[in-house]
């Protein structure tokens, strides 16, 4: 295909730029208006093939860099990112939808993150540890893997990219990328900066396509060791299950019904400031979003009175928008998911407060946006605060005491992020304790993290490994223990010492 026209792309395999091998593609337009963002190929099997014959070839040369040198390379991309954080973040407005403060802090985490994971090339620590036996020596050191698929979702398509490729390439893995079709152009720019950094050729390639086509052979090629995946709970299991057939290593990040408790001695105002940030920031498309309140009784009413006119205060409108408070939600049929668990939570008998329509008034009918909405009344074995909704809509359940609230948050699948707001300092250390999730927040929402702490979740969030901080090299890297032994003669452990 030509590639005159500037919105047309095409895959990175081998540092060189090539078309799906079918020729076939696939727009990106934003959600807001439907302007074209650009054409993408829509990648094949073959495709795949390539990009991981690539990075196979890659992998040798690129175990051997130096660590510290792989994380001088994540500088220069840190400093990139930097350099254009406000270009990334006007393309994030357009493309995936979300505003501007929060584009830019999606940008910022993939900064953070490059920084922090340059550093780990001058650290990737080890333990030596003594041995039983004299004139030998022990220690434990991380091995880079291989080719690492990365598969990402399109909530945080600047951040989940870093999340994994930065701790991938310091470890000494190459990789094989494929974004969310519906957030193309941001990977193709994140791609774009790392070869600008001077990623060498085949280290990182990116092939675009479907879940079902390019994720689906990434997951099964036998040259492709570990999985990394963000992504829903229905992908996870099914990613795990074609993993399993060669003993991959799959890493999954998935859903989320996060929980904000508010007890009754909480700071009101506060609580709301945070529900609001955390229940329709990013239009509530965000895996920590916070989709229940859990609230006492005794402040339930002025709690929900207060939340629901503020709620109504929010303006909808196109994230480039310097006054948009909520921008639109991913596409069509998110939008049509939302809006049919508004019908389920009436038809479950839980009482609509405010919101559950499509916007469509004015510009706002171009694109695809839905009303904050809060349902109250709310049993906590309902579907609508059971199941991850991925959209504005908000489920206040009632009740009364710390022990209630507390088997609410913790009484579904998903164990990601969760929240309480108290002023007691022992009900505080008994949330932290008690609350079934990766992540605990004290007086703030259920949104926050840093990118220098573990981040995942527990029970069916994911299958117990972690992104971000240290924690996230485990998954990019292999134990190896070496034993030296320099006394000359056979020693034998467990034998020789007793
Ligand atoms: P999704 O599961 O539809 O897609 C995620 C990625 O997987 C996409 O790139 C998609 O093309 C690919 N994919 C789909 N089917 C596949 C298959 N069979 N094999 C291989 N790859 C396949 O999710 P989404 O709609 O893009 O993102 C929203 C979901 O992601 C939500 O459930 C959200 O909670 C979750 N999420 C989790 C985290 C976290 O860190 N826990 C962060 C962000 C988003």
């Amino acid at each position: 295909m030509a590639t005159t026209d500037t919105r047309i792309h095409q895959n990175l395999i081998a540092g060189e730029r090539s078309d799906a091998a079918s020729g076939d593609t696939f727009e990106s337009s934003s959600p807001a208006d439907g302007e074209l963002i650009g054409v993408y190929p829509r990648s094949g099997a073959e495709d795949v093939d390539r990009a991981v014959a690539a990075a196979t070839e890659a992998f040798e040369e690129w175990r051997l860099v130096p660590a510290p040198k792989r994380g001088e390379l994540l500088f220069r991309f840190a400093q990139l990112l930097v350099e254009h954080k406000a270009e990334l973040t006007d393309l994030m407005t357009h493309e995936m939808g979300k505003v501007k403060a929060e584009a830019g802090g999606d940008v910022q985490e993939a900064i953070d993150m490059s920084y922090y994971m340059g550093g780990e090339g001058r650290r990737l620590i080890g333990q030596t540890t003594p041995s039983e036996l004299q004139n030998k020596f022990q220690m434990s050191v991380r091995m880079p893997i291989g080719v690492i698929g990365v598969i990402t979702p399109w909530n945080f398509p600047i951040a989940i990219p870093s999340w994994k490729i930065a701790p991938a390439l310091v470890a000494g893995n190459t990789v094989v990328f494929k974004p969310a079709t519906d957030t193309p152009a941001l990977g193709q720019r994140f791609v774009e900066l790392l070869v600008e950094a001077g990623v060498p050729d085949g280290v990182v390639n990116i092939v675009h396509g479907g879940g079902g086509v390019v994720g689906q052979r990434l997951v099964e090629h036998p040259d492709v060791p570990v999985i990394s995946l963000t992504g829903s709970r229905e992908t996870g299991v099914a990613v795990l299950h074609a993993g399993a057939e060669r003993l991959k290593h799959v890493h999954l990040e998935l859903g989320g019904k996060n929980a904000i408790i508010v007890m009754d001695d909480a700071d009101l105002d506060l609580a709301l400031d945070g529900i609001l940030w955390s229940a329709f920031g990013t239009s509530g498309q965000r895996c920590t979003a916070t989709s229940r309140v859990i609230v006492h009784e005794q402040v339930h009413d002025e709690l929900v009175s207060s939340l629901v006119d503020r709620a109504e205060a929010l303006r909808l409108g196109p994230g480039w928008e310097d006054d948009t408070d909520v921008g639109p939600v991913i596409n069509g049929a998110a939008l049509e998911k939302i809006h049919s668990y508004t019908q389920i939570g009436i038809d479950e008998g839980a009482r609509l407060l405010t919101g559950g329509g499509i916007a469509t008034e004015g510009d706002l009918g171009k694109g695809f946006f839905y009303r904050p909405t809060i349902f109250a009344g709310v049993q906590p074995d309902m579907r609508i605060a059971q199941e991850e909704i991925f959209g504005p809509t908000l489920s206040i359940i009632r009740v009364a005491s710390e022990d209630e609230a507390v088997r609410v948050s913790n009484g579904i699948r998903y164990g990601l992020s969760s929240s309480i707001f108290t002023q007691d300092v022992n009900r505080a250390f008994r949330a932290m304790r008690d609350l079934q999730a990766g992540i605990t927040y004290i007086n703030a929402g259920t949104i926050g993290a840093e990118v220098h702490l573990p981040f995942g979740g527990v029970k069916e969030t994911g299958n117990g490994h972690r992104e971000a901080g240290q924690a996230a090299l485990d998954v990019f890297t292999e134990w190896k223990s070496v034993y030296v032994d320099y006394s000359g003669t056979l020693q034998r452990a467990q034998i020789d010492n007793q």
